[in-house]
This record gives C-alpha cells, sequence and structure tokens, in this order.
C-alpha cells in the first residue's frame, strides 16, 4: 500500500488508482497496412523494465483523469508525477546495480555473487 499524488487532488490511497500501462506508446498512424505481426508487436510488447519506469495511471475513484508517473519498478519509489502530453522530467536515481546489472532489491537475484580473480567458491 502507498501513497500517489494525483496532479488535480494531491496525495491519495493507492487504492483510489487504475495502472494504465506503459506510457509514451504512440498509436501508429498507418495501422491500416501494418501486418499482424506489427500490430502484435504495438498491442502487446511492451518494455517491462525494471527500475525506472513510465506509466499511465488513472484516478478511478476520484477525477478521473489519466496522468504519468515514472516509478522504480524495483523498490516501488515513485520518483515522479506529470500530466498528460508533458515529458517525462529528468529524475536523477540512485538505481542498485548487481554484478548481473539487476537491481537486488525485490530482484530474488541472490544467487548472482561476483567472483575476484582467485577467489574461491
Ligand atoms: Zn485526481
Amino acid at each position: 500500500m502507498f501513497l500517489i499524488e494525483c496532479p488535480w487532488c494531491g496525495e491519495r490511497d493507492m487504492s483510489e488508482f487504475h495502472c494504465g500501462g506503459e506510457a509514451h506508446i504512440a498509436r501508429p498512424d498507418q495501422s491500416e497496412s501494418m501486418t499482424d505481426e506489427e500490430w502484435a508487436q504495438f498491442v502487446f510488447m511492451r518494455k517491462n523494465s525494471k527500475g525506472r519506469y513510465a506509466e499511465r495511471w488513472n484516478h478511478a475513484a476520484g477525477c478521473r483523469r489519466w496522468f504519468n508517473l515514472l516509478r522504480n519498478t524495483a523498490t516501488d519509489q515513485i520518483l515522479a508525477v506529470y500530466r498528460m502530453g508533458e515529458t517525462a522530467p529528468s529524475v536523477a536515481t540512485d538505481e542498485p546495480v548487481t554484478p548481473s546489472g539487476e537491481a537486488p532489491i525485490g530482484s530474488g537475484n541472490d544467487a548472482v555473487k561476483l567472483m575476484k580473480p582467485g577467489e574461491a567458491l
């Protein structure tokens, strides 16, 4: 459970909101000429990356407006909230990185260990 700051209503409980998936996905201009594979790429394929991620959110139990939210998916830390049509703000985060490149928090990647030269298992 965490709080989300709606750009219009202020800070509210997350239960009032619905996530609409990845933000900044542009609809294709000529969708009727796309192949089925290209259309499937547009409809279904998203980054789903770990770390900084821009998402669309709707304040469903409040003003019902959509907005964008920049969140660290490894820690659920909300980095920024901004209105639709605005570009994502540049936010510095200290994203912890494991030797394999994954963030250690919430990654479940406890088996990865960086071996130093000459170090025994
Ligand atoms: Zn609102």
